[in-house]
């Protein structure tokens, strides 16, 4: 038969087909040595990506196992993010193990929130209170001199990767790495909000990184599992205490909550699902304070809100005998989160830790909508409309919009 002349067109670059069936495989593995050699195969392909400065495959590629091989899509993304944050690195010939990490800040305010250049009294005390909290002895790291907001943060897998890169290299050779401020714009203002602290840390290849890898100070190790837990609790409120103290300055006029440090990826998802329940506590302290009404006096409305798929809640704050709403926060779904989780529990329950016993929970498919004119979420009120939140100005009686 005469074969057909005609180019065989595929709808995928090579590249995308590649990354896709390598995590396929990775996905399909069934023991720890083939995993090794799909993982080593994966790992170049996408440091590639990431050296070409291209996220559209990297993304393309993702969209194509989000349809096809949810199983191979999980080691992707594991995979990507891997990639981005740890290396290794040689360094005046040695060669270094190397992680970006993260230490996320909850806080609210009243007043503003900071972010932008940390001063260099405040920078040498957050060293200390690294070196003598998180990391071991003589472990090499470096710290970001600026305090990040959500929005100030590499967008996308290239830039993150660059940053990544810097930091490393800092790390390796003992040094903190300079942000110049120009290069980030303003952050927008919320009562409540996430700061980050970024850096990175450099080990001789195969050595630990972090206290709660060392077995505890005698030397001995019972009860494994208790003891790397209980160790990195310990650790995690040394670090609350102290940590926070060396931000106090920095963060006057805020209510902190500082999260353990940890590889970037994974302390940013730990701070996304934290924060929604510390900035629920934050607004009904708002609320309570501000307006002097008893939380009794309060009413809660939850509703789902749609873009293709189930993409959020919105939670209104209204007065118990009115439906003007007062404030209103976003519950997003963080990770794996979706339609099948059990999301309205766990807002019931945070509100009901802040003594809010009027819950109004709406099942209406609300579209994600914004006010036209400042871009805020519109929030449902107890009769199903969604408006905007009128928050009353101090010392008036009248509702105003705050734009
Ligand atoms: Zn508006």
């Amino acid at each position: 038969m005469k074969k057909s002349h005609l180019p065989h067109r595929t709808k995928f670059p090579r590249a995308v087909q590649e990354l896709t069936r390598l995590a396929a495989g990775l996905a399909a593995s069934g023991s720890h040595i083939e995993d090794t050699f799909w993982e080593n195969q994966l790992e170049v392909k996408i440091n590639t990506q990431l050296r070409t400065g291209n996220d559209q495959n990297l993304e393309a590629a993702l969209e194509l196992l989000y349809d096809t091989d949810q199983a191979g899509y999980g080691e992707f993304i594991y995979a990507i993010e891997a990639a981005i944050e740890c290396g290794t690195l040689i360094h005046e010939d040695r060669t270094y193990d190397v992680l970006m990490f993260a230490a996320p800040v909850l806080t609210w305010s009243r007043f503003s929130i900071p972010s932008g250049p940390i001063p260099i009294a405040i920078l040498n005390n957050l060293r200390e209170q690294f070196q003598t909290h998180v990391l071991l002895k003589n472990v090499q790291f470096s710290l970001a001199d600026y305090l990040f907001s959500p929005d100030q943060l590499p967008r996308g897998y290239r830039l993150t990767y660059e940053l990544a890169g810097k930091l490393w290299a800092a790390a390796a050779g003992g040094q903190d790495l300079h942000m110049n401020p120009r290069q980030f714009a303003e952050t927008g203002r919320f009562l409540s909000d996430t700061r980050y602290l970024l850096g990175a840390i450099a080990v001789p290849q195969g050595e630990p990184m972090f206290r709660w890898q060392e077995t505890n100070g005698t030397g001995r190790v019972n009860n494994g599992i208790s003891s790397v837990k209980s160790s990195k609790q310990e650790i995690s409120l040394s670090w609350k205490t102290q940590c926070g103290e060396a931000l106090r300055s920095l963060f006057q006029g805020c209510a902190l909550e500082l999260l353990l440090p940890d590889g970037f990826f994974s302390a940013w998802r730990m701070a996304d699902r934290l924060a929604r329940p510390y900035s629920m506590h934050a607004t009904v302290d708002f609320l309570q304070s501000t307006l002097n009404i008893p939380t009794s006096g309060l009413r809660a409305v939850v509703a789902p809100f749609h873009d293709q798929l189930l993409e959020e809640y919105r939670v209104s704050f209204t007065p118990l005998d009115r439906n003007d709403v007062l404030y209103g926060i976003v519950w997003a779904l963080v990770g794996e989160e979706d339609e099948n989780s059990d999301t309205v529990t766990q807002i019931e329950t945070t509100l009901q830790e802040c003594n809010i016993a009027n819950i109004t929970l709406l099942d209406n498919h609300f579209p994600l909508e914004y006010c036209e004119e400042c871009g805020a979420p519109l929030f449902p009120n107890p009769e199903g409309e969604i408006v905007h939140a009128e928050f009353p100005e101090e010392g008036e009686k009248i509702l105003v919009h705050l734009h």
